[in-house]
């Protein structure tokens, strides 16, 4: 479409100028004091064209802003909004994945392709694979943030679309590596609520498994310091290691409700060593819960009970790290790969 104000504005900026001092030289029907005058009145009201020119503009980008503002505000989950028809079983139980393929919206293929998998009560397995392998897609269709497109995922012997989704999600426990820390106190943070007084001694006990103690011990008031700068002069600004512990302890705190603990790659920003420390931790605190944990580093992985491979959205290796390691397959590949490395570096000796 063209705009009349730039065809104006451009028009104006040479053709008028050039048309006065016709009439001003050639045509003598004009005196310089006029051409002065007028040229003035044309760029000044030049300059007004420009900022209605401006703010049309503004007018229009903050239009596509709404749309998609008001898009979104009339978004409706059907997900969220599921109230299920049977109960979530009380205790852990097993999660059964048949014949699973899921394609995101408006993807040409599928990112996973039929995935089957058996993960018994309180087994603990890790998901191994490079990047864009299918790994986080899995975990957010396992916590019913997708549903699949193909099979079924089920869990204590019913599909889990069958269950009421807000009480499905609360058997997670999850730390992702985007997580988030809240402008809010450091207990808000860690039981992700507004609390007055949790219970006795459970955040400090979440933020002593997760190893952020001693640096609790340095806040000036404890649980009730405010993290970020947001809404707190006096805000404290953690570091990426620190952040990690307080994210990882609302997955302690949670222990009493939690049947499946999903740590996405929580630990990237701690080194190797301290890495495989907290996995150990989490490892032996989760207790009954069953484990679910993807890493990079598979010398933290190599505890599981069962690992899965990914490669392009399906399953190419499972076993145990020994299996895995005797089959001398992709996993032992990519194992010897990384052990070689920390013994270049000398953190870890596989
Ligand atoms: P991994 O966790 O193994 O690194 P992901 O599950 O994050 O892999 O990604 C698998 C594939 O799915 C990638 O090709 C990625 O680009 C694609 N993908 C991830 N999220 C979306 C999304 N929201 N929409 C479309 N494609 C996505």
């Amino acid at each position: 479409m063209v705009n009349w104000i730039t065809v104006f504005t451009f028009l104006s900026m040479f053709c008028v100028p050039l048309y006065l001092g016709y009439m001003a030289l050639v045509a003598c029907s004009i005196g310089l004091g006029d051409v002065a005058a007028l040229n003035k009145a044309q760029s000044a009201m030049r300059n007004q064209l420009d900022s209605v020119n401006y703010c049309v503009e503004r007018i229009q980008r903050a239009g596509l802003f709404c749309e998609r503002f008001r898009k979104f505000m009339n978004y409706e989950s059907k997900i969220e909004k599921a109230r299920g028809t049977v109960q979530v079983p009380k205790s852990q139980s097993v999660l059964e994945i048949k014949d699973m393929s899921f394609r995101y919206d408006g993807a040409k293929k599928d990112t996973l392709k039929h995935i089957n998998m058996k993960i018994q009560a309180g087994q603990k397995v890790a998901f191994v694979g490079e990047n864009g392998a299918g790994k986080s897609t899995f975990i957010k269709l396992l916590m019913r943030l997708y549903d699949v497109t193909e099979g079924s995922i089920c869990y204590g012997g019913h599909d889990i679309r069958e269950y009421s989704t807000e009480e499905y999600r609360d058997i997670f426990g999850s730390v992702f590596q985007d997580y988030q820390i809240y402008a809010a106190s450091v207990q808000e943070n860690v039981m992700m609520q507004n609390v007055a007084a949790p219970g006795q001694g459970l955040v400090e006990a979440a933020l002593e498994q997760s190893g952020f103690s001693e640096r609790l011990n340095t806040l000036p008031n404890g649980l009730l310091t405010s993290l970020t700068r947001e809404f707190a002069e006096d805000g404290v600004q953690l570091s990426g290691g620190e952040a990690q512990k307080v994210a990882i302890a609302r997955l302690f705190a949670k222990k009493e409700r939690m049947h499946i603990a999903i740590l996405d790659e929580p630990s990237s920003a701690l080194d190797p060593k301290a890495e495989y420390e907290l996995n150990q931790n989490i490892l032996n605190r989760a207790e009954d819960a069953t484990v679910i944990f993807i890493s990079h580093r598979l010398s933290t992985t190599r505890d599981a009970d069962c690992i899965y491979m990914f490669e392009n959205g399906e399953i190419i290796e499972q076993g145990t790290h020994q299996e895995l390691m005797e089959k001398n397959g992709q996993y032992a590949e990519m194992f010897c790969c990384q052990a070689k490395y920390y013994q270049q570096n000398q953190e870890i000796i596989c």
